[in-house]
């Protein structure tokens, strides 16, 4: 008899507000892939000149998804 504790680690709640998922833009109101909470604005806005002085870029990478435009 083995009892497996490990599967009650991982409870069915996820933090969903923390996941990567498609969100809408708080600027141009498009939907986009957000890779979590804490992105809330799109590509296309974050290279504006307004919001780069607003926030410091912290990743310069982009990372864009295949087949993720709707
Ligand atoms: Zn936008």
């Amino acid at each position: 008899m083995t009892i497996k504790s490990v599967d009650i680690e991982f409870g069915p709640i996820r933090a969903t507000a923390d996941i990567a998922a498609e969100r809408f833009c708080l600027r141009c109101r498009s939907t986009f892939w957000s890779e979590g909470f804490g992105e809330r604005i799109c590509s296309r806005c974050k290279g504006t000149a307004a919001w780069r002085s607003a926030v410091s870029e912290s990743s310069g990478h982009g990372s864009r998804r295949a087949g993720g435009r709707s």
